[in-house]
């Protein structure tokens, strides 16, 4: 993770790598309701700004499919993008049963030319039912 941090040019302090760590921790999408379940003493404003921060590094992307609350995953290591706009050659797998969201590559992730439609990011939310629930 040190050397991660470093290469994002993100400042390594104990907090954010706690919070990184509970991203480690599970294989899906996360709310920030449930990292504030994990963490035990912490300053929400520290938080918010370390979420941030991890997005704007490529550390994390946001997954906007419209739930009520929004759920946040790892990027890939070589994720470069440092804006807003993430783009990843993954769906996002929602599954009806757990109601937990996954990142999944898949091959021949759609590439699309439009005229006079500048795309940022495609994304691709795929709804079912997950390995382990199946
Ligand atoms: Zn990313
Ligand atoms: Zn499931
Ligand atoms: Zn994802």
């Amino acid at each position: 993770m040190e050397a991660l941090f470093k290469e994002k040019k993100v400042r390594i302090t104990t907090f954010r790598k706690t919070v990184y760590e509970i991203f480690e921790k599970y294989n899906s999408a996360i709310s920030v309701n449930f990292i504030e379940s994990e963490l035990n003493d912490f300053d929400r404003i520290t938080l918010y700004r370390t979420l941030k921060l991890f997005k704007e590094k490529g550390l994390i992307h946001e997954i906007t499919f419209p739930y009520k609350e929004k759920k946040l995953a790892l990027c890939k290591e070589d994720c470069k993008d440092n804006t807003e706009t993430h783009n990843h050659d993954h769906i996002h797998f929602h599954c009806n049963q757990c109601k937990e969201v996954f990142c999944v590559d898949i091959p021949n992730f759609p590439k699309l030319n439009l005229d006079n439609y500048k795309i940022d990011k495609i994304e691709i939310q795929a709804v079912g039912t997950c390995a382990k629930c199946a």
